[in-house]
């Protein structure tokens, strides 16, 4: 039994009618840790349970640390999540909630992963947030259920951060055959570093990350991602945060499920009828979750006029 499960896939209609054509929605903010990084982590998790580690450590205090805590207490292995100061009340609770050991250390990400490096021994695991193949193989599990569903989708919306769940899904597209279903790609700006590597032949690093879509924020993917951005047909798409917000309200109407801003960055796309869609019939979009906004912190993004 793997420990993500296989989540629904369905029409929506107020999406289809929005955009004008049939959208599909592959809903992975079911998963049982809020969002897909289940998929691609309980896979890496239990490969290192088979080679006999006996600790998972993580450094992300976002949806990746929140899987890892996941699959830790699923598997009984103890797990080991050092996170910096910044990291929100709400995802220090949930890490905990899992059972979890929480260490809160540093002023930056940088800090926390360095002494979460440092603690690493012989019998530990590593977990990263997206370069990982054992995460890309899980990750490619989402396009496995889809196939075996029957629906061949024209093209796939999902989000880009470090690239983990495009390169999953790039693997599943691959191993069944669907080598030429081209991937729209939704970043916010500010956290846009596959949209600009593309647009600059090089894989980039931002300077910082200014988008409110924490999970989508990595200043640079990953190495295959790039690579694979290069062989697969790619459509890079850029959305403010401002309508990645709406467009998680949007979805909560239309569908009572909420999701994180990181999410409704590929929402958006459909909401705002971005002309990427035109000549696609059949849409399918990768709903992948995020359980670290609760509708209190959409209040405060609203109150703030996020990102305006
Ligand atoms: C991690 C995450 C992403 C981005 O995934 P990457 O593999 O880093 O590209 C998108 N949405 C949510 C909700 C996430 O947790």
């Amino acid at each position: 039994m793997p420990l993500h499960i296989e989540t629904p896939l369905l029409e929506s209609d107020p999406l289809s009618k929005t955009a004008g054509r049939r959208i599909w929605l592959k809903l992975d903010a079911l998963q049982p840790p809020g969002s897909f990084k289940i998929r691609g982590i309980g896979a890496a998790c239990e490969a290192y349970a088979r080679q006999g580690r006996r600790r998972f450590i993580s450094s992300s205090g976002g949806n990746a640390g929140i899987a890892v805590a996941y699959a830790g207490r699923k598997l009984s292995i103890p797990v080991v999540v050092v996170v910096p100061e910044t990291t929100t009340e709400r995802a220090r609770a949930l890490i905990r909630e899992q059972g979890a050991e929480l260490i809160v250390h540093g002023a930056a990400w940088h800090e926390a992963n360095a002494l979460a490096q440092s603690m690493l021994g012989e019998d530990d695991a590593f977990l990263h947030p997206f370069d990982d193949a054992l995460l890309w193989q899980g990750h490619a599990s989402l396009i496995d259920e889809v196939a075996g569903a029957g629906m061949k989708p024209d093209a796939v919306v999902l989000s880009v951060g470090g690239g983990g769940l495009f390169c999953g899904v790039v693997e599943g597209l691959r191993r069944n055959a669907w080598d030429d279903v081209p991937i729209i790609t939704a970043e916010t700006m500010g956290a846009d570093a596959l949209a600009r590597s593309i647009a600059a032949n090089e894989r980039i690093a931002l300077d910082a990350i200014t988008s409110i879509a924490t999970s989508l924020g990595a200043r640079q993917v990953c190495a295959q991602a790039f690579a694979l951005a290069g062989q697969h047909p790619v459509h890079p798409v850029v959305v403010s945060d401002e309508a990645a917000l709406r467009a998680c309200t949007r979805f909560l109407d239309d569908h009572r499920v909420l999701v994180e801003p990181a999410c409704g960055a590929s929402l958006a796309v459909v909401y705002d009828r971005s002309e990427v869609l035109d000549g696609f019939r059949n849409v399918l979009v990768v709903i992948c979750g995020g359980v670290t906004a609760d509708m209190a912190q959409f209040d405060r993004w609203r109150r703030r006029g996020a990102g305006a």
